[in-house]
């Protein structure tokens, strides 16, 4: 192959490994911006198992309210036996007491309930807060993980565009400016003769053109359809035989 489109085969495929690791430099906010929304659903589950904690200490205090009012209308009514005249005031009394108590017991049972609730959200908000730890540990190597990628990528960058403009100054001028306008144009720039037509664009090659191609190698040919640079397909490489 002759050296000049050797040199632009070079260039193509560091142009192309450009694009990708120019790709990954790009998706590379994005990705954390993914890592990091996996924290949402745990911090929401630790909110959540908070909140409900919340709500049986609330509710837990409205019971023990509850029981201390009724505590005291009982001590209240017992204060007034004394003072009760005939046994059916007397029976009325018993009557109301024996009520509160009733309800005084209701209470009591609710507020063990409501304890034995206090245990298993107390066990639920740990689990959640581990969890949440967890993943904010995962998180923050991950993180750290796409900030190294994202260096180690810029750095390649430099080393390939730099290897790219030495590659630049060895080349042609003319088959240079064809080969950046049909980059441009098409991503790929050369297009192999593959069973005599253009690689890039299918299109069948001339016999005549086929011809001239063959016997002088160190022309510029260019697809008629595509305007990609031609190239034959190199020698095959010679394997030994047994
Ligand atoms: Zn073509």
């Amino acid at each position: 192959m002759p050296p000049q489109l050797a040199t632009l085969l070079e260039i193509q495929a560091i142009e192309q490994r450009l694009r990708e690791v120019d790709a990954e430099i790009a998706a590379l906010p994005r990705r954390v911006v993914e890592i990091e929304s996996k924290l949402a659903g745990a911090q929401k589950a630790r909110d959540q198992a908070r909140a409900a904690q919340s709500g049986n200490a609330s509710e837990r205090r409205s019971v023990d309210g509850e029981i201390e009012t009724l505590r005291a209308k009982v001590t209240k009514i017992r204060g007034h036996s004394s003072e009760v005249k005939t046994n059916q005031e007397y029976k009325a009394l018993l009557d109301e007491i024996a009520f509160a108590e009733a309800q005084i017991g209701k209470h009591e049972e609710r507020l063990l309930e409501i304890m034995e609730e206090a245990e298993a959200l107390e066990r639920r908000a740990a689990a959640a807060d581990q969890e949440l730890a967890s993943q904010q540990a995962e998180v923050a190597t991950e993180s750290a993980a796409a900030a190294q990628r994202t260096a180690a990528d810029r750095a390649l960058r430099q080393q390939l565009a730099a290897e790219r403009d030495r590659l630049r100054g060895q080349a042609d001028e003319r088959w240079l400016r064809r080969f950046d306008l049909v980059l441009r144009m098409r991503g790929q720039a050369l297009a192999m003769v593959d069973r005599e037509a253009c690689a890039g664009c299918r299109v069948r090659l001339r016999p005549q053109f086929l011809q001239e191609m063959s016997t002088a190698p160190e022309r510029l040919f260019v697809c008629e359809s595509c305007g990609r640079i031609l190239y034959l397909e190199s020698e095959p490489v010679a394997t030994p035989q047994p």
